[in-house]
């Protein structure tokens, strides 16, 4: 057939609050022109992001049941780690609440100021981590990466050339491990070959330095691979999702993403000289390593998730999903970049507004249009995410102007989608009588979760 359709059927239903134009008007204006500060309730389709925002299986909801809350060695605690390791093949294997704890405890673990991580793109809590330690985060993305336009496979890749020349420049003491990100979420969900993956950790095996993966779409990456890289063709997902971390020496999870759980992560590694470090700080920040500030039912769920997030028909399902949107996107001459990621669409404001003055904030006004004409909730990546001051103190824009779609996991169906697709239509015809945006209020650090805007 060649309609694909969501291998599942609804069996408990959420309302969705229908609203008129001028009730979202009065939303926007109380939130003074910021959607982080719009009530959830008062958004139609909320695309802020795949985080947690997944829908679980019946499967799910019945291992949550069976949930062992026993302090230390649950039968919960067997069950995910049995799944983590069949995934992972490694060694030592503990829990986490969350992605950026894993990744916390590996860098208080293992580096000190002044080191080098390089990473294809860190993710902004990864760079954080390690930042918070007085190390620093390199990004070496492949060339391919940087332009928005070219219609690249593995546009998630490593410049393999730059990490040979960054070990040459640094030398191994100052590397204690290097990462990739798959996908690489902050490149737009573009995908990472196994052939790149395969190059960068041989180079980085010449030299001792250890590789750990940033596995938050590991199952989206192995979709990938399955679809663009010949040998990997009939392979299964699980199949490819083992060797993929049969190179890595650690990896680092966020569960809410391809662990298709509303909370969870994990921080696994073969090192026990490193394992003994990681439990040591993880008594002393998340918990007992059989439960690592999870309770037991949250273990169940991931447990499963995991390995439903490698069903094949699963993942066929959900870039159907992104491709439907590019492609229509396409046909109405919506600017995006391109190829479309794995978990979102990202539309280029900066091209629908080209006369803005990027200091007006194009990306503000994109995302604003969007939930005034159909209450669609998407987020910037803009000058008001990544713009800084310069050292005069003068703003100086992101060179990208972005307005980021992220769609969750099994919670939206294909008339969503056209819903969505109309919202984005009536956006662009009336590009014209988009405002500009400036900033009333800001805070010192993170300002777009809470500035307030004025339009202008
Ligand atoms: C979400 C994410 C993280 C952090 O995970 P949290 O669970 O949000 O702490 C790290 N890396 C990547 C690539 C992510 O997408």
């Amino acid at each position: 057939m060649r309609t694909i359709i969501e291998p599942f059927r609804i069996k408990m239903t959420e309302p969705l609050k229908v609203t008129t134009h001028a009730e979202r008007a009065a939303a926007l204006a109380a939130a003074h022109h910021n959607v982080f500060l719009i009530d959830a309730e008062d958004c139609c389709i909320d695309l802020l992001t795949d985080s947690g925002t997944g829908a679980m299986s019946t499967e799910q909801w019945a291992a949550m049941m069976l949930g062992d809350e026993s302090y230390a060695g649950s039968r919960s605690w067997k069950r995910f780690e049995a799944s983590v390791r069949d995934i992972t093949g490694m060694r030592h294997i503990l829990p986490t609440h969350q992605g950026r704890a894993a990744e916390g405890i590996l860098a208080e673990c293992v580096l000190r100021p002044g080191d080098i991580v390089p990473n294809n793109s860190h993710f902004d809590t990864t760079r954080a981590n390690i930042e918070y330690r007085g190390a620093v985060a390199l990004n070496l993305p492949c060339r391919e990466a940087y332009d928005t336009q070219a219609e690249a496979p593995f546009k998630g890749n490593m410049d393999v050339d730059a990490l040979r020349a960054c070990i040459a420049e640094h030398g191994r003491e100052r590397i204690p491990f290097a990462m990739m990100t798959v996908t690489n979420n902050t490149g737009g969900g573009q995908p990472v070959s196994m052939a790149n993956l395969r190059e960068v950790k041989a180079v980085l095996s010449e030299h001792g330095i250890p590789l750990v993966v940033d596995a938050c779409r590991f199952a989206e990456n192995a979709y990938f691979v399955h679809e663009r890289e010949a040998a990997y063709r009939g392979r299964s997902l699980l199949d490819i999702a083992q060797e993929m971390f049969s190179l890595a020496d650690g990896a680092t999870m966020s569960c809410k993403k391809d662990g298709l759980a509303n909370i969870g992560g994990f921080l696994v590694c073969r090192d026990d000289g490193w394992a003994e470090r990681f439990r040591n700080l993880l008594i002393l920040r998340e918990g007992f390593p059989t439960y690592g500030g999870l309770a037991g039912r949250d273990l169940e769920a991931i447990a499963v998730g995991l390995k439903e997030a490698l069903d094949y028909d699963y993942q066929v399902y959900r870039h159907a999903t992104v491709e439907y949107m590019a492609r229509q996107l396409d046909v109405l001459g919506v600017p995006m970049v391109r190829p479309a990621g794995g978990h979102a669409v990202f539309l280029d404001a900066r091209a629908m507004l080209p006369e803005m003055d990027p200091l007006h904030y194009p990306g503000i006004g994109v995302v604003n249009a969007l939930y005034l004409a159909g209450g669609v909730r998407a987020v910037e990546l803009g000058s008001v995410m990544f713009g800084h001051l310069d050292e005069h103190g003068v703003e100086q824009p992101s060179p990208l102007e972005l307005v980021r779609l992220a769609f969750p996991r099994r919670v939206y169906t294909q008339s969503h989608f056209d819903y969505l697709i109309e919202v984005i239509e009536q956006v662009s015809n009336e590009r014209d009588r988009i405002p500009g945006h400036r900033i009333i209020r800001q805070p010192k650090m993170l300002r777009h979760f809470t500035c307030h805007f004025e339009p202008i």
